[in-house]
């Protein structure tokens, strides 16, 4: 394993802390604890320990029930307190299987997957010649009716990026396309994957069926079937495809969120959440969507507890049913109202493995010298100053929506989206000194938060406009 540079951080840390609201004291412990990330095996033994006994596990599924029992026992013998499990309801899915055939004159086979939640076909399949849209808005500009007895196909390419923003942009065709291609006429909806590698793997992910607007078949095609398709249309434009999905949606099942806590010396009530999700989507083992998340806030907390007398309380979330669709964090908040006021910071990893370039914030004004003292801990670990933006991370967002103050630890993301939502996220992708330094990262934020003088406070509203 290599070791980070150890030169900067065994210099002197005579940081000017002075009216920064972290003592001297706390930033020592806090460069103490970056040290200890370096050599604790705790952080792979969970990720590895999560993706082998107990794999993907599909919110709602009886594997995520697996999971839950076995992040109950995790936390207890980490040494946290109030281990327990928040349930809650949702509604079941089950992938079944699927074929998608191009017809004559060119039959073929192509690769796919089902989008989750996606309903299936009927028995022998739907047999319709397909439209190709190369956008999102395209298709929106289709007029209502255009497509009827028509497979939607939208097949934009996502943009590979450090910080993944070109999924933001990628994704909306897996979340909306259904929907605005039922609204249209058509039979199914197939895309090209949100996704950024060529290893003829589709890329699976939520989509969102619209009220009032009937549900249709949705499955993504590999990137490399995406083009292969795109060739063949353009040798015949309107090619037929048979799409067969036996996806079906189940009645209601459970779900819950895994709850453990280091419970602050001085000032327990105050919360310092670090939030990840137990659940995954069921293809990959889910390693670094969203293993890696439990591994770092897991083991973060772990060393904090186990070497720093934290002054607040710092509960790690494990949330259930993410990928659904946050439906584990809407829980969360909608539980937790009362004490909502008790949360100074939230914080999620649910991005794998690659390591934090940068942090950014979304706080009051006039706590950002005490983030700037917070980073400058963290800067020998390579974490740039960033935006003043942060929402803190997917689930947690629904907490920092809600008032709670948020900082992000941004990941190098450039290969994310080669494995994301894949059956290739397995652990064999996970570099075990990247995810040492995610751990020294939340660890010592973790740590400096719970000490920092006064706490932290939401950014302030924007002012309304008339
Ligand atoms: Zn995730």
């Amino acid at each position: 394993m290599k070791t980070f540079n150890t030169l900067l951080l065994a210099g002197a840390l005579s940081l000017g802390l002075a009216n920064t609201g972290l003592a001297q004291e706390s930033a020592q412990t806090a460069k103490m604890l970056i040290e200890k990330a370096q050599t604790s095996t705790i952080g792979w033994d969970l990720l590895e320990s999560l993706t082998t006994e107990i794999g993907p596990r599909l919110g709602g599924s009886e594997a995520e029930a697996r999971a839950r029992d076995w992040a109950v026992n995790k936390l207890t013998m980490l040494g946290f307190s109030n281990v327990h499990i928040e349930p809650f309801e949702m509604d079941g899915w089950q992938r079944g299987s699927i074929a998608l055939h191009v017809g004559n004159p060119y039959p073929q086979r192509l690769v796919a997957t089902a989008l989750g939640g996606s309903i299936g076909t009927p028995v022998g399949g739907i047999t319709a010649p397909v439209v190709r849209f190369e956008t999102v808005q395209d298709l929106i500009d289709a007029p209502v009716g255009s497509l009827k007895g028509k497979i939607a196909y939208v097949a934009d390419k996502m943009t590979r990026t450090q910080r993944g923003s070109g999924y933001g942009v990628a994704v909306q065709k897996r979340g909306a396309g259904a929907a605005l291609a039922s609204e249209r006429g058509a039979l199914a909806i197939i895309i090209r994957s949100a996704g950024t590698d060529y290893q003829r793997q589709p890329h699976t992910g939520g989509v969102r069926y619209k009220e009032g607007i009937p549900a249709i078949p949705a499955a993504a095609l590999s990137n490399n079937d995406a083009d292969q398709l795109d060739r063949l249309l353009r040798l015949k434009a309107d090619i037929p495809l048979t799409l067969s999905m036996s996806s079906k949606r189940l009645g209601r099942v459970k779900s819950g969120n895994v709850i453990g806590e280091i419970i602050g010396s001085e000032y327990p009530d105050e919360v310092v959440l670090l939030g990840a999700h137990l659940d995954s989507w069921d293809e990959g083992t889910g390693a670094i969507d969203d293993g890696t998340g439990v591994s770092i806030v897991t083991a973060a907390a772990t060393l904090v507890g186990k070497y720093a007398k934290p002054k607040r309380t710092i509960r790690v979330v494990l949330f259930g049913s993410e990928e659904p669709g946050l439906i584990g964090a809407r829980a969360y908040v909608k539980d937790h109202k009362a004490d909502m006021d008790k949360i100074i910071m939230v914080s999620e990893s649910d991005f794998g493995s690659g390591r934090v370039w940068r942090m950014d914030t979304g706080i009051a004004k006039a706590d950002e010298a005490k983030a700037d003292a917070i980073l400058r801990v963290l800067r020998p670990l390579g974490v740039l100053p960033g935006e003043r933006t942060a929402s803190g991370g997917s689930d947690v967002s629904a907490l920092s929506g809600a008032g709670a103050p948020a900082i992000s630890m941004v990941q190098n993301g450039w290969d994310y989206f080669d494995l994301h939502h894949t059956p290739n996220d397995t652990l064999d992708k996970v570099d075990p000194d990247d995810l040492a330094q995610n751990i020294a990262v939340y660890a010592a934020f973790a740590l400096m938060v719970a000490n920092t003088e006064g706490g932290f406070h939401a950014p302030e509203k924007p002012a309304a406009e008339d």
